[in-house]
């Protein structure tokens, strides 16, 4: 599909549903190339901004390694965490907020979906949790993942936050094999790509620590989710869903 030079602005607003899938570049002055995106061999040159994103942490032993790895490459990261294992593990939530990782909701005990809840149950999900990250950090301007990207008209309405999903997904909590998903996220990652991993699993933070060596020899640059938005003028709003953020 193309877009007509000039039609950018629609673009944009239609950017929800441009990033469900794989395109070219807007070709807002008449230039980009023809091939679709997932057309275009993946050891092309590359380069551009990505956003890593880690699910269902906080844990002791997984999130410190990968703490300890993100900031020896000077890497900022955006961390969805389960309310449940914030309570024991509030000094990890400092310490991301503090190094400068984007922290966000996923559920308090993720529970299997948001879609169908009451309102009290769903409060009990993401109001307790925003409630928890609030005790520790002041504030209470969090994104929401919600599990398995499941999202309804009440997720959207009851979100409390703009609503953060991915694009890029190696499946990593189904196999303890770091360098095959460390290959999924080198040949999948595109500019503006939000990259989804778990940092409960040792093969996972070894995974997203060799994708960041091989992603940074390859030109990419990486961000937190709100950072990424931020860098294509996007300015995310309570209770629309973001997949990603091509140029
Ligand atoms: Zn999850």
């Amino acid at each position: 599909m193309r877009l007509a030079a000039g039609a950018a602005a629609l673009g944009l607003l239609l950017w929800g549903a441009w990033c469900g899938g794989r395109r070219a570049v807007v070709p807002v002055d008449g230039t980009a190339p023809e091939v679709a995106a997932e057309n275009a061999p993946s050891a092309a040159p590359a380069g551009g901004l990505l956003a890593l994103t880690f699910d269902d942490g906080p844990r002791r032993s997984t999130t410190t390694a990968l703490l300890d790895g993100l900031a020896e490459r000077g890497v900022k990261a955006t961390f969805f965490l389960v309310g449940q294992r914030v309570e024991n593990n509030a000094d990890l939530v400092e310490r991301m907020e503090a190094e400068g990782h984007q922290i966000g909701i996923h559920t308090y005990d993720h529970v299997s979906a948001l879609t169908g809840l009451s309102a009290a149950d769903f409060d009990a999900q993401v109001g307790r949790t925003r409630r928890l990250l609030t005790a520790i950090l002041g504030r209470s301007d969090f994104p929401l993942r919600p599990p398995y990207g499941a999202v309804d008209p009440a997720v959207r309405a009851n979100a409390g936050g703009p609503i953060y999903l991915w694009s890029v997904d190696p499946e990593d909590w189904a196999t303890e094999d770091a360098a095959a998903v460390a290959e999924h996220l080198v040949s999948h990652a595109r500019d503006g790509d939000i990259l989804l991993l778990h940092d409960i699993f040792p093969s996972s933070v070894e995974a997203a620590l060799r994708a960041v060596d091989a992603l940074h020899a390859r030109g990419f640059y990486f961000v937190t989710v709100e950072e990424l938005l931020a860098a294509r003028q996007i300015t995310p709003e309570t209770g629309v869903s973001y997949r990603c953020a091509y140029p």
